[in-house]
């Protein structure tokens, strides 16, 4: 494989030279990476006849399809800049991100035709709605644009082109725009090689189950296209639909957010599912337990590869190696991708000895060109000398293994003690009767913040809060254990898995400031 300068690139070369090659299969659909090519080229010259311009952006909210692929690409051979929506969004937040990166083309397919009209009517700017699929009234129609397009003109893009433009989970705040380009995708991809497990075969045939506007979702295309593989899209996750893919489609490679994995692992038949074809599972994005993860690879009988990362950084940072799923490590989210820099600093930016924790950041040429339209949140992330702050805290051990404690703002400050959920979510996970659970910190006179644990009980079972405070209290230290235990039926998540704790928090710091990290 050759290096690739720009994400055109795959369409390009595999168009040439493995064109009646499957690249996407979706719903018993076959695109290959001849009509990959040929569809973004259409793409590309309906959207410059429309007037975009290099540089401009071109928003998508959709149910995933294989039409993402061939307008991801068409746009970014008119040299514009693609941001797919989180289509989980309410509507005023899907304007809100719409209107944020000035789009001036809007592609919605038909399930999303009722969040699109007051969106629209909401923009001010002039923007092109064009219609994926499905018909209607006052928005343009995709396959009729494609068939009458005229050919493009060729903008050869640059390397330091904005490819890419994602949107961050707003896990912690509002959702900010990455800008991701061209240069950050080239080192992304040459990387991947360099990370055990990582490098894929031609032939191999590659599941995709994350969201498309999440940075996890477009990764794994990626370096499943880069490879010139095969691509199989599902749109929803349904567990049982998986389990049966995996021996239909003898899928080699998916990746999982740890949520999906707790799913499958719960699913009537994931005993008999045929695991035979997959050669790794990729998992990350947010926190696994231990109890889970020991338990996947025992049911899917494969290597596990960690990835830990986050859309400032194309996705990239640690990872933890097949190999490395043994023991301690087990809570570790790995090593450093080869040649990127990773390290613990304090504020101020000094680096921190092994075993001290601190923040931890990432230096390297996958770090973002910055974010849409926010130089001032640009600034406070990206430090002068280019260090990327995560805002997770974490440590690194003597043999260069990182371990992510949480996200600084999620960190709970009890009785002086900085505890961090996700090891206390960890600890409460293997509990009998427990399916899933969420930490947080709420108010109290004595502690300051005292911990409290959220529990989704598993089915039919009623556990009792004093034996789950019990069994934490064998497994961490007693300040870290939940001082208290409510139940949920589900825990507010978002599309890439994230425990919403913020709105967790929210009904137990009604009219208090609470102060973070
Ligand atoms: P926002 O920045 O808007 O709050 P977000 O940080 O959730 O949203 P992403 O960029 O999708 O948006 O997520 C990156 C974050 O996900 C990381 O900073 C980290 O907190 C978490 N994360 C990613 N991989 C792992 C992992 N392997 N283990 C634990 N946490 C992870
Ligand atoms: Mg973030």
């Amino acid at each position: 494989e050759d290096p690739i300068r720009l994400l055109i690139d795959i369409a390009r070369a595999h168009g040439r030279t493995r064109g009646d090659r499957v690249a996407v299969s979706f719903e018993g659909r076959d695109l290959t990476y001849a009509e990959l090519d040929r569809r973004s080229d259409q793409v590309a010259g309906f959207l410059q006849a429309m007037g975009v311009k290099p540089g401009d952006r071109v928003a998508w909210l959709g149910r995933p399809s294989e039409a993402w692929y061939e307008i991801f690409f068409g746009v970014a051979k008119a040299r514009a800049c693609l941001a797919p929506i989180n289509a989980r969004l309410a509507v005023p937040e899907i304007a809100f991100i719409v209107k944020d990166s000035g789009a001036s083309v809007f592609f919605v397919s038909p399930e999303f035709f009722a969040a699109a009209e007051p969106v629209v009517q909401h923009i001010h700017h002039p923007m092109r709605v064009i219609a994926v699929g499905g018909e209607h009234p006052s928005f343009e129609s995709y396959a009729a644009l494609r068939d009458t397009a005229p050919a493009p003109t060729l903008v050869e893009p640059q390397a330091e082109d904005d490819v890419l433009q994602l949107y961050t989970s707003g896990t912690t705040g509002l959702p900010k725009g990455v800008r991701l380009t061209n240069a950050n995708y080239s080192a992304f991809l040459q990387l991947r090689h360099l990370v055990e497990g990582f490098s894929y075969d031609a032939d191999d045939t590659v599941l995709i189950l994350m969201p498309l506007f999440h940075v996890a979702g477009t990764n794994i295309s990626f370096a499943g296209l880069a490879s010139g593989g095969r691509l199989v899209l599902q749109a929803e996750f349904a567990p049982a639909t998986v389990l049966q893919a995996f021996g239909a489609e003898r899928i080699n490679h998916v990746f999982l957010a740890p949520v999906m994995i707790n799913a499958l692992l719960q699913t009537p038949g994931v005993e008999d599912a045929d695991f035979s074809s997959l050669k790794t599972v990729s998992y990350g994005a947010s926190p696994i337990s231990e109890a889970v993860l020991a338990k996947a690879t025992q049911t899917f009988g494969c290597g596990f590869i960690q990835f830990y990362g986050m859309t400032e950084t194309t996705g990239a940072g640690t990872t933890l190696a097949p190999a490395d799923h043994r023991g301690e490590l087990l809570r570790s989210c790995g090593r450093p991708w080869p040649t990127l820099e990773t390290r613990i600093a304090d504020e101020a930016g000094n680096t921190l000895p092994a075993g001290e924790i601190g923040e931890i950041e990432i230096r390297g040429p996958i770090v973002m060109a910055g974010y849409w339209n926010r130089p001032d949140a640009t600034a406070e992330t990206i430090r002068p000398d280019g260090w990327l702050r995560t805002g997770d805290a974490g440590y690194m051990d003597e043999g260069g293994f990182f371990f992510v404690h949480d996200r600084v703002k999620d960190m709970i400050v009890s009785g002086g003690e900085n505890v961090y959920p996700a090891e206390v979510e960890n600890a409460i996970l293997g509990c009998p009767g427990v399916a899933d659970a969420a930490v947080i910190g709420v108010p109290d006179d004595k502690w300051g913040e005292a911990v409290k644990a959220i529990v989704v009980p598993a089915a039919g079972a009623s556990p009792d809060p004093a034996a789950i405070i019990a069994w934490a209290r064998q497994r961490i230290a007693a300040y870290k254990a939940p001082k208290s235990v409510d139940f949920i039926d589900a825990l507010p998540r978002n599309p890439s898995g994230k425990v919403l704790r913020r709105e967790l928090r929210k009904p137990y710091w009604e009219g208090r400031d609470r102060k973070v990290g």
